[in-house]
């Protein structure tokens, strides 16, 4: 089976077929750096790192371009806000930024363009359209004319009758027309600003991501992605600008668009006071739980979060922990498939295990549905356990190699959604000791009881055993005895 993707603009999945054979430009509208990152922001980058994963697992030579937008209103009012240059700004949050991403486990991309390094670029697109008769300067501003461009509306799925209808010219805008929108905006005291034709001035936010598309993947390229936020109006602007500059056609063949975060019915923002970062869920939370949430829902919609509140009023993550208990059943897993015997490779598995690669990468090239594929994991994990669980399950030699199997297939498959990549133990530890602060576990005190039940059953009293046994599993504690001696974890 090939590759199968979701095109925006005519809302059906299509084969893929990049431009050139076995190479893919792909171009993502990133992020406008003037805060500290949210999970809404993880929610878009987390589809597309596995996105891209999956495109180079297949084989693809991958140029991902994701931009920096480094010059913007908010920033402006950000730098106002903490008394420092917007530039200062724009850098700091970048590396925040930069910080978090690496946190999340996010395959950086090849190129990352920042928005103010590419002015030149866009002063030439914007001449371009000039000359074509689709740019206008008016009032120290620069305005593209939207009812010039026929093809306006095509990627959202809206004609230029209904939209006019729904806008009107603010005072003090010298747009023709209420679509038009803004290229080049004239320096204002206290602004950055650079020299244009048309005077001082700066970027309109549209311009920039048709410029450094343009720079770095050429006229054409295969797919531009982003938010499902972006495709009215950044997109369709996107979109007007380039093949209004370099003709129809020219500009990213398929449109691919990330599904949001939402709170129940409410959209994340600023505005709602519902922003969690990303660096919140890190202090009592993993952020590969995190992950897992999110590809567990396809790529193409909405992520719903819920925030409810414990005992003493802290937030808890109802979605979020029961992702967090999935990973500790696929790492408690994966630590006993490393211990079991190793088999070789040579000879039969037990037909269930033969399936797991292939099933795996149906899903995935089914439109990047991970939510199927893990599926099919966790499919491959329950029959892990049953294996483990039960030597008699199937004949020696096939079970270990079984196990074997299943445990390089599982690694393998993880890397591409990016999970399952740490040490098992370190997971687990780590998940222990976040579960222990949450509920006030003396861990030191648990190990002290266990050596005091070790001591009991060495002295053959029994009874005493049992109920410190009792005692810790009424504390949400479990034992489990091994042949290397008794471990722990909470329940
Ligand atoms: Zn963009």
């Amino acid at each position: 089976m090939t590759l199968r993707i979701h095109d925006t603009r005519t809302g059906k999945k299509v084969p893929f077929e990049p431009l050139v054979a076995g190479k893919v430009g792909l171009y993502i509208c990133g992020t406008t750096v003037y805060g500290f990152c949210h999970i809404g922001h993880a929610r878009k980058e987390i589809a597309w790192d596995v996105i891209t994963r999956h495109l180079r697992a297949s084989g693809f030579e991958l140029r991902f371009v994701r931009n920096i937008t480094d010059v913007d209103d908010k920033i402006i009012n950000r730098a106002r806000e903490e008394g420092i240059t917007a530039d200062e700004v724009a850098r700091k949050y970048t590396e925040e930024m930069n910080v978090d991403f690496r946190a999340l486990g996010l395959a950086a991309p090849d190129l990352e363009p920042r928005a103010t390094e590419h002015i030149a670029e866009m002063i030439e697109i914007i001449r371009r359209l000039e000359e074509k008769g689709l740019a206008y300067a008016a009032g120290g501003d620069v305005y593209y004319s939207v009812p010039r461009f026929p093809g306006y509306g095509q990627l959202s799925g809206q004609s230029i009758e209904g939209l006019e209808s729904g806008v009107r010219i603010e005072v003090g805008e010298h747009k023709q027309s209420p679509l038009d929108f803004a290229l080049w905006k004239g320096a204002k005291p206290g602004e950055p600003f650079w020299p244009s034709p048309w005077g001082n001035g700066r970027p309109g936010w549209h311009i920039e991501c048709s410029a450094m598309a343009h720079r770095y993947l050429g006229e054409r390229f295969d797919i531009h992605g982003g938010g499902a936020d972006l495709i009215f109006p950044h997109h369709e602007n996107e979109l007007a600008q380039s093949e209004g500059a370099f003709g129809a056609g020219n500009f990213a063949r398929h449109w691919m668009h990330s599904g949001l975060l939402t709170f129940g019915d409410v959209k994340m923002a600023k505005s709602v006071g519902n922003v969690i970062t990303i660096r919140q869920i890190a202090e009592g939370h993993d952020l590969e739980a995190l992950r897992l949430l999110y590809i567990g829902v396809h790529y193409r919609s909405a992520v719903s979060f819920t925030v409810a509140k414990d005992g003493q009023q802290r937030p808890v993550y109802p979605e979020l922990d029961e992702a967090e208990g999935k990973l500790e059943y696929f790492y408690r897993t994966l630590a006993r498939l490393a211990e079991a015997p190793a088999g070789d490779d040579k000879g039969p598995v037990l037909p269930e295990a033969e399936k797991t690669l292939s099933s795996f990468q149906e899903a995935m090239d089914d439109d990047f549905n991970a939510a199927a594929a893990v599926g099919h994991l966790y499919e491959a994990f329950v029959l892990a356990n049953k294996l483990l669980d039960d030597p008699k399950a199937a004949a020696k030699d096939v079970r270990r190699r079984t196990l074997a199997r299943l445990r390089r297939d599982l690694l393998k498959c993880g890397e591409t959604l990016g999970i399952f990549q740490r040490e098992p133990a370190a997971f687990l530890a780590a998940r222990r000791d976040r579960q222990c602060a949450r509920k006030g576990i003396d861990a030191a005190a648990v190990e002290a009881k266990i050596q005091e039940r070790a001591a009991a059953r060495a002295s053959k009293d029994f009874t005493r055993a049992d109920e410190i046994r009792k005692t810790l599993a009424g504390q949400g504690i479990e034992l489990m005895d091994g042949p290397t001696g008794t471990t722990w974890r909470v329940v």
